[in-house]
């Protein structure tokens, strides 16, 4: 039987991942090795109970009595805390969800790919903050990571059979988020309310958000270039409101293979599941006839400055993915707490990237995880100055 483990259980892939598994017959049919969650310690036990984990980690000690006392009279055990969560990607598995939200996913991951375990990675940031790091690891321990992301899944997808140096252009598709049609000078006062109402895709909250300011765009695009190893330059995001297409890739020939389907997560959750061959999946079927028109716009990088930063990423390189994301989640803090405007994220994440540029360095081999961990810190700490001071100043 498969041994799967998931991190990040309780969440919004986290639960599709565990609806795919229980109607692929759920404990019957895989041996779920471990499931993690954060602070929703009711829904990972039930979990845990239903598909019969060896083991549940709540990410908070405080929360383990608590968590005991939900698994009671069940063989499945009970920790706490980030140590825990990063041994339980120690316990063998041949397949690992890694379905955190933030830079808490990127050591699970490594761990695990230590193990030569295959990795399908939703967990963006990893690869954000330390790409070279996680892809090394792979590839020293003969590890596949298959990306989870819905572009990515779908760039991975059309890639299938191809080679490599016939890619001319990679282009990732983005619905816009929820402000797309916003006026540009209303933004600055759009709230987090207004930024929630995602046009096409049920997600987290945070990355929801991230989907109208477009720094989930501009974190795709960095993970495109640590995926893939294009060139800046052939990576191209267009806005394509239906969000049918989930990304293309373009040859030398000039041909573009796109991905198509349905808004449904369960798609690229799927796929690399039960990679490398495809299986049934219960996400709807599209009728294109009833959908009609595909349409397209090129992004504004005026109304994405997000867009632009993740440009300098790239060629920056090394530590900057690692600042970018930190900035990235503080600012997106102090906008959630109602601190600083929707588009002053980006000039937190911008003022940050100038403060630490000393810190950064020059791109030299591998990273090394210390090296992203105090980056991280760093940039959070710089940051923070920096929305304090925007916030009061707003
Ligand atoms: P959610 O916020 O829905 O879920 C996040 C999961 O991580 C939950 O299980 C949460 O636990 C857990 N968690 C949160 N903080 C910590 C922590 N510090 N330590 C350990 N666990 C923690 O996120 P999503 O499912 O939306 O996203 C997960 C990842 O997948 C992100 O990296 C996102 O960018 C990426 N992604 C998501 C997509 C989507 O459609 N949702 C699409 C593409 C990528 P709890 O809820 O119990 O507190
Ligand atoms: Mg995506």
């Amino acid at each position: 039987m498969r041994k799967v483990s998931i991190f990040g259980a309780t969440g919004s892939v986290g639960a599709q991942t565990v609806d795919l598994i229980r109607r692929a017959g759920g404990a019957g049919a895989y041996q779920v090795v471990a499931l993690t969650g954060g602070r929703n310690i009711a829904l990972l036990a039930e979990m845990a109970r239903e598909l019969r984990a060896g083991v549940a980690v709540c990410s908070d000690p405080a929360d383990l009595a608590a968590l005991r006392d939900l698994l009671a009279g069940s063989d499945v055990e009970a920790q706490a805390g980030v140590q825990a969560i990063a041994e339980a990607a120690d316990r063998p598995a041949d397949w690992v969800m890694s379905a955190i939200v933030g830079a808490a996913g990127l050591v699970p991951g490594l761990r695990a790919l230590r193990h030569g375990t295959t990795l399908a990675l939703a967990n963006k940031e990893s690869l954000v903050t330390a790409g070279p790091l996680l892809m090394a690891t792979a590839s020293a321990h003969g590890a596949h990571i298959l990306p989870v992301d819905s572009e990515h899944s779908a760039i991975f997808q059309a890639l299938v059979g191809e080679d490599i140096a016939a890619v001319e252009r990679i282009i990732l598709t983005a619905s816009g988020g929820a402000l797309r049609d916003w006026p540009l000078e209303a933004l600055a006062n759009a709230s987090v309310t207004d930024a929630l109402a995602h046009p096409n895709w049920a997600m987290g909250q945070r990355i929801t958000i991230d989907s109208a300011s477009m720094f989930n765009k501009a974190l795709e695009v960095i993970e495109t270039r640590e995926y893939f190893g294009v060139l800046p330059d052939q990576i191209e995001v267009i806005i394509h409101p239906e969000s049918l297409i989930h990304s293309m890739v373009g040859y030398r020939d000039g041909a573009i293979m796109a991905h198509l389907g349905a808004p449904d997560m369960r798609h690229a959750i799927g796929y690399a599941l039960n990679w490398p061959s495809r299986q049934a999946l219960p996400v709807a079927r599209l009728d294109l006839a009833q959908v009609a028109t595909l349409t397209f716009r090129a992004p504004d990088l005026q109304r994405y400055p997000a867009l632009r930063l993740a440009r300098e990423v790239i060629a920056r390189r090394g530590l900057s993915g690692a600042a970018f994301n930190a900035a990235k989640e503080v600012a997106l803090d102090h906008f959630l707490a109602g601190h600083i405007g929707f588009m002053a994220m980006a000039g937190v994440v911008e003022a940050t990237l100038t403060a630490v540029d000393g810190d950064i360095g020059p791109e030299i081999g591998g990273l090394a995880l210390e090296d992203v961990a105090a980056m991280d810190h760093l940039a959070r700490i710089r940051a923070g100055e920096i929305a304090r001071r925007a916030a009061g100043a707003d």
